[in-house]
Formats: structure tokens, C-alpha cells, sequence
């Protein structure tokens, strides 16, 4: 699917996972490409997110109260945008209706396009690496109040994660074992 604004290839926050970059100088307030995919119902949405849990991918997006937007159906190019605690560009939801990925900054060609994913809760299969000092080691919402020790035991997670997750399929969203070859 051709997009003016970027094209999709490795990513250089996550290697072994696919990103998506500037083709270009994109203004501040631009829509760049609009969140797609097929509607499903929440509960159908539980079922299916803990299936990409499983496979550590995050297509699912929450629309309004009734449906989601399932990226990994009928989705596009949209669904490469990952995630960043210190990110360029945001989801905006308009009317619960749609989902636009628009820059919230002048973005130069060759740039990694992301946003927050903003997560109201932590979950735990995704500890955040996206390598910005702002970085929260987790992909939760901003203004997230960490429950009394609750980011020291997410940080102990996240380190068995890591450790757990050496010699795993690189299609996975961390791709611990390229990260780790890269490394040596
Ligand atoms: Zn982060």
C-alpha cells in the first residue's frame, strides 16, 4: 500500500520488528495515514488481544465503547507506527469514528515515525524499549500513578522478560535475540 508520507522497514528502536519512516520533511499537524483495520466488538477484542499478547504484537486499538479496531485485518501500513514515550506523532480519535496518525512536530526525511500507545493500564507482556531518556519502561499512559512498588516489580519483569525471551522467533515484537547478536 503506497503512502506518501513513509515507507515501512526495520525498525532502528526495535531491530527485527518493522517501523515506518519519513519520506520526507513532514510538517508539524499533519495527517500521515489513518489507523485502519476491521471493527470487532470488545469482547471479541479480549479474545483476539490475547492472541497477539501470545505473539507480541499490538494491532488492537480502542475506537469508542462499542467496537475496537482490529489492525492486523483489513488494516494498512498504519498498524508499523510503533510505539515511543517520547514520540512525533499522536492518534487522534476523531468522533469515535476514526483514527488518525498525525505529527506533532516538523518531522525531517528518514525519521522513525511513532506515537504513545498510551496503554491505561500495564500490561505485562510489554515492557517499553524505545531507548528515549524520557522513557517510562513500560507502555502505559503518561499521567499513569505506578501503584506503591509497583515499577520496581515491573522492572524485575521486564529484566525476566529479557532474559526469558533470549533465542525467541525473530517476528516478535522485541526481538530480543537480534538485540542480543548486535550487542556481542
Ligand atoms: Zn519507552
Amino acid at each position: 500500500m503506497f503512502n506518501p508520507y513513509f515507507i515501512v522497514r526495520e525498525s532502528e528502536m526495535l531491530p527485527g520488528v518493522k517501523g515506518a519512516f519519513a519520506i520526507r520533511d513532514i510538517p508539524k499537524g499533519t495527517q500521515i495515514v489513518q489507523y485502519r483495520g476491521k471493527l470487532i466488538s470488545k469482547e471479541l477484542s479480549e479474545k483476539i488481544s490475547s492472541n497477539h499478547r501470545d505473539r507480541g504484537e499490538l494491532w488492537i486499538f480502542t475506537l469508542n465503547d462499542k467496537y475496537d479496531i482490529d489492525g492486523s485485518r483489513q488494516g494498512n501500513e498504519s498498524r508499523y507506527v510503533n510505539h515511543s514515550c517520547d514520540p512525533n506523532c499522536e492518534a487522534i480519535n476523531y468522533d469515535d469514528d476514526e483514527v488518525w496518525i498525525e505529527t506533532i512536530r516538523d518531522i525531517k526525511k528518514g525519521e522513525e515515525l511513532t506515537y504513545d500507545y498510551g496503554f491505561d493500564e500495564p500490561d505485562e507482556a510489554f515492557p517499553c524499549l524505545c531507548g528515549s531518556p524520557k522513557c517510562r519502561k513500560w507502555i502505559v499512559v503518561k499521567d499513569y500513578k505506578f501503584k506503591p512498588g509497583e515499577h520496581e516489580e515491573l522492572l524485575q519483569k521486564q529484566k525476566e522478560f529479557l532474559e526469558e525471551n533470549i533465542g525467541v522467533d525473530d517476528k516478535t515484537h522485541f526481538a530480543i535475540k537480534k538485540k542480543k547478536e548486535q550487542k556481542c
